[in-house]
């Protein structure tokens, strides 16, 4: 499944001012933890390295996306919608999310995932369920064709009487990206003198904001290779929220961690998942975070991350990916 041909979303609504308030979903602020242990491994030193942890997020499972979803949600309800509709991989912790956001809001959730039903649920696909809810698969499509089956899915919702909203791919919009500005103040205000702010880019909203919040220096952006063009996306979402004059050489994003491509697990994924739960009794995911790190130690190897500079992880969640990923046995070796 290849979902790199997927455009950046369109903007959804007015980011300047948009006409409501975020809702609450999470819990907030999320911690900020030392991670000594971890640096000293990297080639750090042990009081340079800090993890934002964005999984305790509150929300059944928890992760970056609920952050943006208190944006789009609003946004959805402030049109009336009754139902939500959005798309992702099988193992998507956006898809996951927005079923947790609709439960708690009582809204409806339909999910258009790519490719054809499991024959054993696991991971995020079985959380979808238990969240309740309602998966359709669409079958052998690209990304441009899961996202016009979802519009067609939200037509087919409007037809039978329901009021339906799409919510983007990632849940990364302008709108989307608000979320990851507040995110980027929080982190400001528990680590004022951070230098550097590493983060997985999958959809780009979660980065924008981090952008608009800190400025283009101080995040690097570790490509999991999730959409083509992903950072144009991060710079038409981080442009549109500092509506100021943002070069998009100006961001900094390593795509020395893709691999073989979005969701396989490379080797140096493998060695940073290891790293994280033997150093800081944290996991990582294969698909994002453990990418991240990987990047981190990349950027430290290569000299853009040096010792005496304070850096902060932002862990972003996904371990109910972690349990739905297919290679993660290799691990155990
Ligand atoms: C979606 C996701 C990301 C990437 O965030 P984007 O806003 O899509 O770039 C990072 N980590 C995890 C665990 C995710 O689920």
């Amino acid at each position: 499944m290849d979902f790199r041909n997927t455009e950046p979303a369109q903007s959804d609504t007015d980011p300047a001012d948009p006409p409501f308030s975020p809702l609450r979903l999470g819990t907030w602020p999320t911690p900020l933890e030392p991670a000594p242990r971890l640096a000293t491994a990297l080639g750090l030193r042990a009081e340079d390295l800090w993890i934002k942890r964005d999984d305790l997020t509150g929300l059944a499972g928890g992760g970056n996306k609920i952050r943006k979803l208190e944006w789009t949600v609003a946004g959805a309800l402030a049109k009336g919608a009754g139902t939500l509709v959005t798309t992702g991989a099988a193992q998507s912790n956006h898809a996951r999310l927005t079923a947790a956001a609709g439960a708690r809001l009582g809204l409806d959730v339909v999910l258009v995932l790519p490719g054809e039903p499991p024959a054993a649920a696991s991971g995020n696909l079985l959380l979808d369920s238990l969240l309740g809810a309602r998966l359709v698969w669409a079958g052998d499509v690209d990304g441009e064709g899961l996202e016009t089956r979802a519009r067609e899915t939200a037509e087919e919702l409007r037809q039978a009487g329901a009021a339906p909203a799409v919510i983007p791919f990632g849940g990364s919009s302008v709108l989307g990206a608000r979320g990851y500005r507040e995110a980027g103040q929080e982190l400001l205000e528990q680590c004022p003198g951070v230098r550097h702010i590493v983060v997985a880019l999958g959809s780009g909203g979660t980065m924008a904001g981090l952008v608009a919040a800190a400025g283009a220096r101080q995040v690097l952006g570790v490509d999991t290779g999730a959409r083509r063009e992903a950072v144009a996306a991060v710079h038409e979402y981080a442009s549109a929220l500092t509506q100021g004059a943002l070069a998009v050489e100006e961001l900094r994003v390593r795509g020395d961690q893709i691999g073989a491509g979005y969701g396989t697990l490379t080797p140096q994924t493998a060695d940073a998942l290891s790293l994280a739960a033997r150093c800081e009794g944290v996991v990582l995911d294969p698909v994002y975070t453990g990418r991240a790190l990987a990047g981190l130690r990349a950027a430290v190897r290569d000299g853009d991350i040096r010792p005496g500079e304070t850096t902060v992880l932002v862990h972003t969640g996904g371990l109910p990916g972690f349990f739905g990923h297919s290679g993660i046995q290799a691990l155990l070796g």
